[in-house]
């Protein structure tokens, strides 16, 4: 009798890059992994069988897998994650999800809305889809939790600031194009409706992503138009 064995590889860690106190970039060897920009994988230490979901945060075309992290207190894999070093090994299994950009929506208008790492998918859509037409929506808490920013269009990115209110007047005045807003992107969303023909993508954690479904669809998106990766 065989049962379904998962099939997972052995991928060495190139680097890790820290962010802020808790949030971390951990790049990979890719192994031949071939996945569609916005889905996941399963990442675990070897020989611990605990396994958790990752969006691939680097483009389809790097030569290496990136994930975004942040460490859940008390977690188990995220704390783990956090103490890599080059060279030690991950179990990497996937790629998984339906969290996609078909080909023929590449030019409408799309609406990225994340909230902490659920920037995470956005950051792989807008580094490996070209000509891609979005609007990044991020909700941080503080400035520190803009994870690199930099590298996004500054002119499509708003990021609202829900415990840094100080902040947004003077990151407004020095950056040019970037735009900032305070309080949560469900605010933000209330009084600024989206394009109702917008493709609108949510990640994150559950509560932003039921209360954001509710507003776009008072505000004429169809349910059709919306598209959920759900974190925790
Ligand atoms: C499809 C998918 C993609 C994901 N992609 C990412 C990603 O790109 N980056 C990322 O950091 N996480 C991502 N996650 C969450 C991730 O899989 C883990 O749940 C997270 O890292 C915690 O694992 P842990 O073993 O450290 O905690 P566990 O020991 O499993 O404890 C989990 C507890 O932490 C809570 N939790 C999980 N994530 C968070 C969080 N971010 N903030 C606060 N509490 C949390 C859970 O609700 C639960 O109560 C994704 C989840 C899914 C389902």
């Amino acid at each position: 009798m065989s049962g379904t064995v998962v099939q997972t590889k052995n991928h060495r860690v190139q680097s890790v890059r820290h962010l802020t106190e808790s949030t971390f970039v951990v790049r990979f060897d890719r192994n031949g992994i071939e996945f569609e920009p916005g889905q996941y994988v399963s990442v675990g230490l070897t020989g611990d069988i605990n396994m958790r979901e990752y969006s691939v945060y680097s483009p389809a075309d790097a030569d290496y897998l990136e994930i975004l992290v942040k460490e859940v207190e008390e977690g188990h894999v995220s704390r783990r994650l956090k103490r890599l070093t080059e060279g030690d090994e991950l179990e990497v299994d996937g790629p998984f999800g339906f969290f996609l950009i078909e080909e023929e929506d590449v030019g409408r208008q799309v609406v990225f809305i994340a909230t902490g790492t659920g920037i995470s998918p956005f950051h792989c859509f807008a580094g490996s889809l070209k000509g891609l037409d979005y609007t990044l929506l991020h909700g941080v808490r503080t400035q520190d939790e803009r994870y690199e920013h930099g590298w996004f269009d500054p002119h499509r990115v708003i990021t609202c600031l829900s415990r840094d209110p100080e902040a947004v007047g003077t990151l407004a005045a020095t950056e040019s194009g970037a735009r900032y807003a305070s309080g949560r992107v469900t605010d933000y969303l209330r009084s600024n409706p989206v394009d109702p023909d917008s493709l609108c993508y949510l990640c994150g954690n559950c509560d932003m992503i039921y209360e954001a479904f509710d507003i776009l669809k008072d505000h004429g998106v169809p349910p059709e138009q919306l598209f959920a990766e759900v974190y925790f």
